[in-house]
């Protein structure tokens, strides 16, 4: 039997899921998975991954290839500076090299693992320097054998002083470190960031043995690794911490009740609530709003033998009646919330409102929860909200490239997430449509969830038989996951070093320069900085003296509450060598790290009302003077890019084609639209390696009657000639997968997957459980399912399956899309070869990306 139920994610404080056997996912970063599923009878080791793993083999060979001769030139280059160092330039390790006590690269990392020293030299070779951070993200496990990562969701270590303060540096408020250093046999250290001279308190002294390290340096997690959990003192606190808070406000009018979502969300909050997966376990509360025409509350006080609903028809002046009881302890009232959830469908199955008030709902659901804080997780469906003149669409002339649609036509929902945020409030939005072409205005709702750190979610024409089991999967995987509450993020950087920019869904908190607001953040939630060397960074000659100048050192800080209750700052800490040599940012060069610097800088040009061609103008600007930069700096007469830049020129060129750069002027207001700004934000809380299958997709053949799992089939060319129609193929942009059917492809598969006698008779819209109903009996199905299980869990949450046809006009656009090699692609018609020969010049046509037609497929 197909199983829909979604419970397939690690749960937050590390366990498997119920029916979740040993799954281990990769780490975005190492591109392999492995994972075993009993119940889907999922194999163990699966050849897409297989072929990226390969591909990240290469690459990591092209670095290591470089590995002996860079060290040696660069701790010749190095001397000068070291020779000036009184106190020498290195912490005392226990380890060879300074970097293996850097945070996981899944966590921070850079665009390159080699940044030039001056701002000259950052300048002349045009590489930007972007910092990756995900805050709050699980720590992998590494098997450092065969690079495979895991996420088993494994615990940050934690640290505690008692009631004694977290040791800080005085000056620059940098937490205690691995890259700090111990002087005068442990009395004082030296910070890393700003190179001051700390007395070590008492509570935290301890000799330094014969070769300079503490003695207590096994017991010191903090010092020995790069990411900790600091239990934080009553300092760090203006009242306790705060319970996790979940308030549900659900559409419950006539067109939302119509196509069954309401049914599955309830269905799905009550197996979260079930199986005791919401964080907080005891100190969890819960709260219900449902709204049409009117606002419902439901009082849930533990006492009552079955909830009561209130009706406030005045949508104007929001009355709540009982607040204490509207939001209530889980635990408590765990009888009457399962009772609520087993009902609430039926209270509405026979409404005949049509109207919604969505505002109104949202000032009641803050009225409820304001006191102390949580998250809004709204669903909203029904089409007359954009009647509200906050949604209402502007009249705009049809002739301009039309950046104005990527921006918000109202202030409102932007000002209130904002109010909310700094009441500790973050938004989830569900947004649904139901028909064709129904316009949502997304980008001015989705404010509620940007600035106040939430989480966007969009369904564009649902029906449950279709995209049920996406909605499911999503909606289960934002309330399982590790959350934290009442956070604020912020970064450091050694000294010599500035912030520029920063990149994502981000809101700076009230009377701050830096400090990022996250009344709520996820473990999936990923910042990008922008930072620059300051050669006028004036600096005390004596900590110049003190200061490791051989690398630069970053610090991340998230201050929040765990769920459980306790008041914690997690840090994240990485040291990354500095070089004068031109060429050896290049060769350290994090292609997926750059790519996705790229693909945020293009976003964040797009919000500051620059139109398309000036945001893809910068873009190509930027690439080209890298990539020249890059062969001037050889120092060989071979004037050709090697394979790494040659990637990221590709991964950019999908960047420049892909749907969410595509101008606005053709879209009138419409859901093509919304969904582009639903791409938009996503990106901006994505990871790289979760945007990268959108800038290089991955297609297979799917038309072979052998169809092996555990044999992969080899990845296409992506380039329209390759794709013949007498083939079917699977596409994975990273967002969805896609069946590509060819007009000419046999019968077999088009019975086998689509249970249709011929390509004309296909529903598109079949379900997931209807193409893989009894698949363990039919061996092309069973590998079939395989294979797609084996994309799917490259990514979370859960990407949908769609059906394209060949011949079809959406279905070629669509396809299209995903094809970056050639010029096919009617936003940015330029095929690969040409893109890169216009890049570097003329000179970048050798190796791997000079095949005709462009470059192999998989570059991962
Ligand atoms: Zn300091």
């Amino acid at each position: 039997m197909y199983n829909k139920n979604p419970s397939r994610y690690p749960q937050p404080g590390g366990g498997a899921a119920p029916d979740q056997q040993n799954y281990q996912h990769a780490d975005a970063y190492g591109q392999q998975q492995q994972y075993n599923n009993a119940q889907y009878g999922a194999n163990t080791y699966n050849a897409a991954q297989t072929a990226q793993y390969q591909q990240y083999q290469q690459n990591d060979q092209n670095n290591q290839q470089y590995q002996t001769t860079q060290n040696d030139q660069y701790n010749y280059q190095n001397n000068e500076v070291k020779a000036t160092n009184n106190y020498g330039s290195q912490p005392q390790t226990a380890k060879n090299s300074l970097e293996e006590f850097n945070s996981d690269k899944s966590l921070l990392r850079m665009t390159t693992d080699r940044v030039p020293n001056t701002n000259t030299l950052q300048k002349e070779i045009a590489l930007p320097l972007g910092v990756i951070v995900k805050p709050y993200g699980d720590l992998p496990t590494v098997n450092i054998y065969n690079k495979l990562y895991y996420y088993q969701g494994e615990e940050t270590p934690s640290v505690s002083f008692g009631q004694k303060p977290i040791v800080r540096c005085k000056d620059c408020r940098a937490y205690v470190n691995p890259f700090i250093r111990f002087i005068e046999n442990g009395m004082k250290w030296i910070c890393n960031i700003c190179g001051d001279i700390n007395p070590t308190d008492n509570y935290y002294y301890s000799p330094l043995n014969s070769v300079g390290l503490r003695q207590d340096y096994e017991d010191r997690v903090e010092l020995r690794q790069g990411s900790v959990d600091f239990v934080a003192s009553n300092e760090y606190m203006n009242r306790p911490p705060m319970p996790p808070t979940y308030v549900f406000v659900l559409d419950v009018s006539k067109p939302a009740i119509d196509t069954g979502y309401l049914q599955l969300a309830t269905s799905t909050i009550k197996s979260v609530v079930e199986n005791k997966l919401l964080p907080g376990g005891e100190r969890t509360r819960i709260g219900f709003i449902t709204y049409d025409s009117s606002v419902h509350f439901y009082n849930l006080r533990s006492t009552l033998k079955q909830p009561q609903m209130f009706v406030t028809t005045d949508t104007e002046q929001i009355f709540i009646p009982q607040p204490e009881d509207l939001v209530v302890n889980l635990s408590d009232s765990y009888d009457l919330v399962i009772n609520l959830l087993d009902n609430l469908p039926q209270y509405f199955v026979k409404t005949q409102v049509i109207d919604n008030c969505f505002v109104s709902a949202l000032q009641a659901a803050n009225l409820i929860t304001n006191s102390i804080g949580g998250k809004l997780i709204f669903f909203q469906l029904a089409q007359t909200i954009i009647k509200h003149p906050m949604l209402a669409p502007k009249t705009l002339p049809n002739t301009a490239e039309r950046i104005d649609l990527v921006n918000s036509t109202n202030p409102y929902f932007a000002n209130t997430g904002t109010e909310l945020g700094h009441l500790h409030m973050s938004c989830d939005l569900f947004i649904f449509t139901h028909g064709k072409n129904q316009y949502k205005n997304l980008q001015t709702f989705a404010d509620l969830a940007r600035k106040s750190s939430g989480n966007l979610f969009y369904y564009q024409d649902f029906n449950s038989r279709t995209f049920g089991l996406k909605f499911s999967n999503e909606l289960y995987h934002s309330l399982v996951r590790r959350t934290a509450w009442e956070g604020v993020f912020r970064i450091r950087t050694s000294a010599g070093f500035n912030q520029i920019r920063s990149f994502g869904n981000i809101q700076i908190k009230q009377k701050t320069a830096d400090l990022i607001l996250c009344p709520s953040i996820d473990s999936d939630r990923v910042y990008v900085y922008e930072i620059e060397k300051n050669d006028l960074h004036t600096e005390d000659p004596n900590r110049l003296a003190r200061r490791d100048c051989s690398h630069i050192y970053l610090q991340t800080a998230l201050l929040y509450s765990t769920s459980e209750g306790e008041r914690r700052i997690r840090v994240h800490n990485t040291a990354v060598p500095l070089t004068n040599m031109k060429h050896l940012p290049f060769e350290f060069i994090d292609v997926n790290a750059t790519t996705h610097y790229f693909a945020r800088a293009a976003l964040n040009i797009l919000q500051t009302n620059l139109n398309f061609t000036v945001c893809r103008g910068m873009i190509e600007m930027n690439l080209t003077n890298l990539c020249r930069s890059m062969l001037k700096s050889q120092q060989s007469i071979k004037q050709s890019l090697p394979d790494n830049i040659q990637y990221l020129v590709l991964y950019v060129l999908g960047l420049l084609k892909s749907q969410f750069m595509t101008p606005t002027k053709q879209i009138v207001p419409g859901d093509a639209l919304d969904y582009l700004n639903y791409l938009r934000f996503a990106i901006n809380s994505m990871s790289p390696e979760e945007t990268l299958p959108l800038f290089n997709p991955q297609i297979i053949n799917i038309a072979d009657y052998n169809l092996d799992d555990q044999n992969f089939p080899q990845l296409e060319n992506l380039d329209r000639a390759s794709i013949l129609p007498s083939n079917i193929y699977l596409c994975y942009n990273g967002l969805a997968l896609y069946f590509f059917v060819g007009t000419d492809c046999d019968p077999f598969f088009i019975q086998t997957i689509f249970k249709a006698n011929d390509i004309a008779h296909i529903d598109r819209l079949i379900s997931e459980e209807e193409i893989f109903a009894g698949y363990e009996t039919t061996p092309y199905l069973n590998s079939l399912y395989n294979i797609v299980t084996s994309f799917r869990y490259q990514r979370q949450p859960y990407v949908e399956l769609r059906v394209l046809i060949n011949g079809d006009a959406e279905s070629e656009s669509i396809l299209r899309s995903m094809l970056v090699v050639d010029n096919q692609n009617s936003g940015y018609p330029m095929d690969f070869t040409k893109f890169l020969a216009t890049i570097t010049g003329g000179g970048g046509l050798h190796g791997p990306g000079a095949a005709v037609g462009g470059a192999p497929a998989a570059y991962y």
